[in-house]
């Protein structure tokens, strides 16, 4: 195990968008500030489990095919290990590891009491018939099945794997077991135990922080203008409700291209026609703008919640936006972020602007280890509660400080992660 553990840490091909770089990157900035001992950092750079699996399953065609999967628990100490699984072509353990620490970060910072992991199986989805995504899924759950668990590691969707492939988790385990065991995964379908709510928690906790931070810089959102990068669950959850909040949605895009209206879009005249059509692209009432563009529009707030590193010293003077709040995961790189900070605009970073998701997942282990489920308006204030706190604790830590966002809220997470192990002790 830990031979494997120096080969991803050594050998990873550390570019400046490295994933397992920028987040061993980020962590020792934070680290420093909290004057952190190298020993107690030497834990926390390493995952806690690495699982590596065969994935062997039957073609629809007849054919054996293997695929390879990984689990990386990257810490345990504030409580089971969290995070989702993803199905992408281009999976690698470096990536899964980094994905996995920042995990630990995120639950930390929002205060829930878990540690942090990340799966992957490296297939591409597109690719195979459902049939065999779920073989895949059933086999690489059974593969993990001695390290998962209510207690131990629940998993979650994340890139192509969606609520049912998440049914189709719970259902594997719980056919191990002999009963049903729903809190071994969140993100489920509502039939088979998932939260009410959770299909827009992200967006609605990423809308809490932006309220937050707009009342700290003396912003209002009436009528202010926002941008949204991608037109997925989190971008168009996003945009909906900040629309309904009164703001101005000018600008939205995905994969293939974006659209721009400076006296606002309407956000379900959009999703129309982008289930019409396939994109947001040619939109009648705007006019076509790059994603490069998008991002330099005239705004006050942007939200990237497409793809990672896309916000780049190339780009990062020109954004115009007073608040950036980071939905997807990893947008802005390590330059970047020091010419937004030089530039007094408000970064809030991924591990707290997006945590409304896990946070709900949360909510939904609970709901399911108690079987008592909570109504929608229940889990949305508990959700403001948790963002809002976790806002104001990560903004009181910037403010003290003198530091940008992104490092105040590891500060916050690497402080209550290390004083839970300490207080657990090193064993033996
Ligand atoms: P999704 O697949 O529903 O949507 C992704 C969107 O991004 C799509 O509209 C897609 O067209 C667009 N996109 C793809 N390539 C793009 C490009 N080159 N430029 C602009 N847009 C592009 O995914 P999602 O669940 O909305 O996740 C989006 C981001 O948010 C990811 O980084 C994800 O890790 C992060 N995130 C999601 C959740 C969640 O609960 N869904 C939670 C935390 C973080």
């Amino acid at each position: 195990m830990d031979e494997v553990v120096e080969l991803v840490l050594n050998e990873a091909e550390l570019t400046s968008e490295n994933p397992l770089k920028v987040a061993l990157g980020q962590f020792e900035r934070a680290a420093d500030a909290l004057d952190l001992e190298e020993g107690m950092r030497k834990v926390l750079r390493t995952p806690k489990r690495i699982v590596t699996a065969q994935v062997p399953i039957r073609r629809d065609d007849g054919s054996i095919d293997v695929f390879t999967g990984y689990r990386v628990q990257h810490s345990m100490a504030r409580g089971p290990a969290k995070g989702g699984i993803r199905y992408h072509p281009d999976v690698t353990l470096e990536e899964v590891n980094a994905l996995a620490m920042w995990m630990t970060w995120k639950c930390a910072v929002v205060n829930i009491p878990y540690g942090g992991a990340k799966g992957g199986v490296v297939c591409n989805p597109k690719e195979l018939s459902r049939a065999e995504v779920e073989r895949i899924t059933r086999r690489f759950t059974l593969e993990i099945s001695d390290v998962i668990g209510p207690q131990r590691d629940i998993p979650a969707p994340d890139v192509y794997t969606d609520e049912q492939v998440m049914a189709w988790l719970m259902d594997t385990y719980s056919s191990r077991f002999g009963y049903t065991v729903p809190a071994v995964v969140t993100g489920k379908p509502l039939e088979a135990g998932g939260s009410l709510g959770r299909n827009y928690a992200t967006s609605l906790g990423c809308v809490f922080t932006i309220e937050r931070a707009a009342q700290e810089i003396g912003l209002s959102l009436k009528g202010a203008k926002v941008a949204v990068q991608g037109y997925g669950n989190v971008g168009y959850h996003c945009a909906r409700i900040l629309h309904e909040n009164g703001c101005q949605i000018v600008a939205v895009s995905d994969s293939r291209g974006g659209i721009y209206n400076a006296n606002g879009l309407d956000p379900e005249e959009v999703l129309a026609h982008k289930r019409s059509t396939g994109s947001v692209a040619g939109f009648a009432k705007a006019e076509d703008v790059t994603n490069e563009e998008l991002l330099e529009l005239p705004c006050e707030v942007l939200v990237p919640a497409g793809l990672e590193n896309v916000l780049t010293r190339s780009n990062a003077a020109r954004v115009q936006a007073r608040i950036v709040a980071e939905g997807a995961n990893g947008p802005t790189t390590p330059e970047a972020d020091d010419i937004l900070h030089d530039r007094g605009i408000t970064v809030i970073p991924d591990i707290l602007a997006n945590a409304g998701g896990v946070t709900v997942s949360y909510f939904e282990w609970v709901q399911g280890l108690q079987q008592l489920f909570w109504s929608e308006d229940e889990v949305n204030s508990r959700l403001q509660k948790v963002m809002v706190d976790a806002f104001d604790a990560v903004w009181n830590e910037t403010k003290s400080r003198g530091i940008d966002m992104r490092t105040a809220a590891h500060v916050i997470a690497i402080e209550r992660v290390t004083s839970a192990i300490t207080i657990r002790g090193i064993y033996p």
